[in-house]
């Protein structure tokens, strides 16, 4: 180094605003794997610093992998505490929680295996000496939005396939439930992901919304959470033209004909109705009974439950935590009271739990018509509106007779109609013979104004790449007075 250079370069030393590390919220990071870029003189030439070399996307996809699967390893071994975390802030019953990390967790390591399979394509050229790729790139920057109501597993099924991919991502986690998203992040950088790559920011919502809406860099923004809120997000994603993925709300018909196995319907329909409250997009908003088992199943269904434990969930045998606010459990008695101002019956609960708070009972209402409020607006709480019907075609009727498609959900054993109705349902996920489901492997999303995309599974991966075509030629082959050769003189 030239005495010039050396001379410059130590003053600012001393001054301390000689830095070659980058900065990463607030502090000088150096790059993960140590790699740097070399800064010139130009006017001689010499090399007067080396700067750290941060990009995520540069990471081979088996790298990337192994950061992830360090990451699902440290959620597994940390499940119970981490379990504890989301009883605490959003109320679920303790098994479930920890139920929620181990699932949360696998969306880590399916798109950790699927890292390593992201495959792109040679096509037929339509020119002897052209050839096309299909290269599949990460798409950028991502903005995730989350809920609260699955708030480990939502953040992992958006932020995994992301970082699987290459991409970076900003994180806004519901402000009811931010401290399970930090803690896995947390975690993230423990198991070597680096810093910058999985970002956290936690504020007014729709401030941050917007920054993120109005940044060229963010190229796809991820949300889960309502309609009204997920259309406002596309609308503002038109400015700079990001990719979106939208996974709002449901209306879930679950359909019991009168040929079902009567016991397997009975138990799909609790699980289906009462888990996490009722507060989960794919939980059944309307129950249709056929006419010909209506009153048999209401009174077996209502034994069943009558017999729900209704607690804070860290108490044993819990089967039902609260609801996770005075606005959600306000929502809820507004539906039921209008239910019946307009001829529904109350079979079972219908009001607050005597434990106060946000609790409330477990409740089915009978005699519902699908032009009450509770049958048009998604419920998420522990209300399960029965609606009667006569046959196939108005079951199927009622149930697409809706502006949401998320999941539905049927019972019979008849094998025509089995086929019949899962065509005829306009929902993207259809149970048939089985109530709640879900799995990393399945991609999951819906039609209609339930959303845009579909997460998990390899679909889910899509969302987070780019297509990029390569045309090439080459021109080792062309001779003299050949065609091709006119064309590319001329093209
Ligand atoms: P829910 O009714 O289930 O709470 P929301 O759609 O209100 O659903 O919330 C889901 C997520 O969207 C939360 O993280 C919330 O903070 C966020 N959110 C709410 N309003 C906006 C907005 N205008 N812009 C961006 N994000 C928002």
């Amino acid at each position: 180094m030239s005495m010039e250079t050396e001379n410059v370069v130590a003053r600012l030393k001393s001054s301390g605003l000689f830095r070659t590390k980058g900065l990463i919220g607030g502090k000088w990071i150096d790059a993960y794997d140590g790699k740097t870029i070399e800064v010139y003189n130009p006017a001689n030439g010499e090399v007067i610093a080396s700067v750290a070399c941060m990009d995520w996307s540069k990471l081979t996809a088996a790298e990337r992998s192994t950061r992830l699967r360090r990451w699902y390893n440290l959620l597994i071994e940390h499940k119970e505490e981490l379990g504890q975390l989301i009883t605490l802030e959003q109320g679920k019953p303790l098994t479930d929680s920890i139920f929620e990390v181990v699932c949360g967790a696998s969306y880590i390591e399916f798109f950790a295996e699927e890292a390593k399979r992201v495959y792109g394509d040679i096509l037929p050229s339509p020119m002897p000496d052209r050839r096309m790729f299909v290269l599949k790139q990460p798409v950028g920057v991502v903005g995730a939005i989350t809920p609260w109501n699955f708030p480990l597993a939502m953040v992992t099924r958006k932020v995994a396939p992301a970082l699987a991919c290459g991409c970076t991502a900003v994180l806004k986690p519901s402000e009811l439930t931010p401290l399970i998203a930090l803690a896995a992040a947390e975690l993230a950088l423990q198991s070597g992901i680096p810093p910058g790559v999985l970002n956290v920011v936690m504020g007014d919502a729709p401030k941050i919304g917007n920054s993120i809406l109005e940044s060229p860099q963010v190229r796809k923004i991820t949300f889960t959470g309502s309609t009204a809120v997920g259309k406002k997000l596309m609308a503002g994603a038109a400015d700079t033209v990001k990719k979106v993925s939208l996974e709002l709300g449901g209306n879930a018909p679950f359909i019991i004909f009168d040929d079902a196995d009567l016991e397997a319907a009975l138990k799909a329909s609790l699980a289906t109705k009462f888990f996490n409250t009722g507060q989960a997009c794919i939980c059944t908003n309307r129950l249709l009974v056929q006419e010909g088992i209506y009153e048999k199943f209401i009174n077996a269904f209502s034994n069943v439950v009558q017999s729900l434990k209704v607690g804070n969930g860290f108490s044993e045998g819990v089967d039902q935590g609260p609801l996770i606010n005075e606005a959600a459990v306000q929502k809820v008695e507004s539906l039921v009271q209008d239910a019946i101002s307009k001829g529904a019956k109350v079979v079972v609960g219908g009001k607050r739990h005597n434990l106060g708070f946000t609790f409330y009972e477990p409740t089915i209402i009978s005699d519902v018509k699908n032009e009450m409020l509770i049958a048009r607006h998604e419920i998420f709480g522990p209300v399960t509106p029965v609606i009667r019907f006569k046959t196939e075609e108005e079951a199927i009727q009622i149930a697409n007779d809706t502006e949401y498609g998320l999941a539905a959900y049927f019972f019979t054993n008849n094998i025509q109609r089995s086929w019949r109705v899962c065509e005829a349902l306009e929902y993207g996920m259809v149970g048939v013979n089985v109530g709640l489901f879900g799995s990393e492997g399945a991609p999951f999303g819906g039609f209609k104004q339930s959303g845009l995309g579909r997460e998990c599974s390899k679909y889910g991966l899509d969302e987070y790449l780019e297509v990029r075509t390569k045309h090439t030629m080459f021109f080792y082959f062309r001779k003299k007075n050949h065609t091709y050769k006119l064309f590319h003189l001329h093209h």
